[in-house]
């Protein structure tokens, strides 16, 4: 299994592509004159528009922009969000208090991102939310 590291990674990795399938734009000013500069938090690449001299990361303008969730943490609520568990089992799972998972809930249900992150979630972390729901049945 994957670590939490490389989950995180796996997941910024997704949204990136997910973003910007063919070119990345400043979300500032929508340029394509942009330049690859150090990573946020080691997995979220960083962005310095040629243009307006902006800064900016694969999360800048998205639902996760100010979020202290980790990406992967979002998946796992996304995964469960898309198989119907209540927002109580979410909140207990992702380790987030209950008013955080309705706003995720509520975010992820109107974003674009949402299935992006469930796959994720569900190609990587399956057997281990498989082993939860049967120890809680
Ligand atoms: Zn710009």
């Amino acid at each position: 299994m994957a670590s939490s590291e490389d989950l995180e990674a796996l997941c910024a990795q997704r949204l990136r592509g997910a973003r910007w399938p063919e070119q990345v734009k400043c979300p500032h000013c929508h340029s394509d004159r942009v330049a690859d500069i150090r990573p946020y938090m080691d997995v979220f690449q960083r962005y310095l528009c040629l243009a307006c001299g902006r800064t900016f990361n694969d999360k800048t303008g998205t639902i996760f922009e100010n979020s202290k969730v980790a990406l992967s943490a979002w998946a796992e609520a996304a995964y469960l969000l898309t198989t119907d568990e209540p927002v109580t089992v979410i909140a207990e799972n992702v380790g987030v208090s209950y008013p955080t998972a309705l706003r995720m809930v509520r975010e992820l249900r109107k974003s674009s991102l949402l299935h992006i992150l469930e796959e994720v979630a569900r190609e990587r972390l399956s057997r281990p939310w498989q082993q939860l729901e049967i120890e809680s049945a």
